[in-house]
């Protein structure tokens, strides 16, 4: 049996040069957990070319959706992004990944905060219900350069409020919190920046950041990780992994190479 099933592309949208997400066919056998990553890829020259992608889809989804960069002469998304609806994609068979639910001990809040592509794991989160059931406030925090970058998000969100099963299961519990660092916008700033002054907070009428209740789940650019990891352990958060359950847990968006 080969290490990678091969998916029929459904549906591709672009949202900038640099963004755009498609959805694939799912193979009942693929068992994930929501925030989970696989590697995904197309076969080139006879042979797979494979990058990590987290679910953007949640697992309760017949198929499967990608939120993807648009890396000018990267080796995969210079090719990935000219799917089009039809065409097959490679799909490992083990998902895997730290932003999951059981990595984190009790809280009241669950605050997802990522920039860029780092909002794909997120946006399966915040289609669980389970997370609902879990804790009384999910804050999504997207930090990105340019308000055109949060598109995908946006629509995410606005189709799970229109949605008539979580429509009224995330009323006033799920906080969306889009942000811009390079142009005008309701919000503005880094998340690191916005979390460490209490910003973020103060913006949507709730309390500051606090370890007795506040659980965090971090996706995105490595410096963004990094900033964010030690204010979080400056202040008592301890980093939760599949062994120990933690405070918080990170996964990277993307690595450098
Ligand atoms: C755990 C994990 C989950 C990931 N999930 C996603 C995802 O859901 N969506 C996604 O688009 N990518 C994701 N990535 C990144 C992905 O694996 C590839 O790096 C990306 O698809 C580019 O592939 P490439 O072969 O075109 O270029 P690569 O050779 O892989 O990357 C070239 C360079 O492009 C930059 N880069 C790569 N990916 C990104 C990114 N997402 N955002 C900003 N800059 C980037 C980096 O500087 C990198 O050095 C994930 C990476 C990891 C480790």
């Amino acid at each position: 049996m080969s290490a990678f099933q091969r998916e029929t592309v459904l549906s591709v949208e672009h949202w900038t040069d640099s963004l755009f997400s498609f959805t694939a066919t799912r193979d009942p056998g693929f068992r994930f957990q929501n925030g989970q990553f696989a590697m995904i890829g197309l076969e080139v020259d006879g042979r797979p070319l494979m990058r990590a992608y987290s679910m953007a889809s949640a697992n309760h989804e017949n198929a499967l959706e990608f939120f993807s960069i648009k890396v000018p002469d990267g080796p995969l998304t210079s090719r990935l992004q000219k799917i089009r609806e039809g065409d097959i994609i490679l799909v490992g068979r083990k998902a895997t990944g730290t932003l999951i639910s059981g990595n984190l001990i009790p809280g009241k809040r669950l605050l997802l905060l990522s920039t860029g592509t780092g909002l794909a794991p997120f946006a399966s989160l915040i289609k669980d219900p389970d997370v609902y059931e879990s804790y009384e406030t999910i804050i999504l925090a997207h930090g990105c350069r340019q308000v055109s970058e949060l598109a995908y998000g946006e629509c995410v969100v606005a189709k799970l409020r229109e949605d008539e099963f979580f429509g009224p299961l995330i009323e006033n519990r799920l906080i969306y919190y889009p942000t811009v660092t390079r142009e005008p916008f309701r919000n503005r700033g880094r998340i690191t920046d916005l979390i460490a002054q209490g910003q973020l907070f103060s913006d949507v009428g709730l309390s500051g950041l606090d370890r007795e209740t506040d659980r965090v789940m971090l996706c995105g650019s490595p410096g963004m990780l990094g900033e964010l990891q030690a204010m979080l352990t400056a202040r008592g958060f301890v980093e939760g992994n599949h062994s120990t359950p933690g405070h918080f847990v990170v996964e990277k968006a993307f690595v450098e190479r």
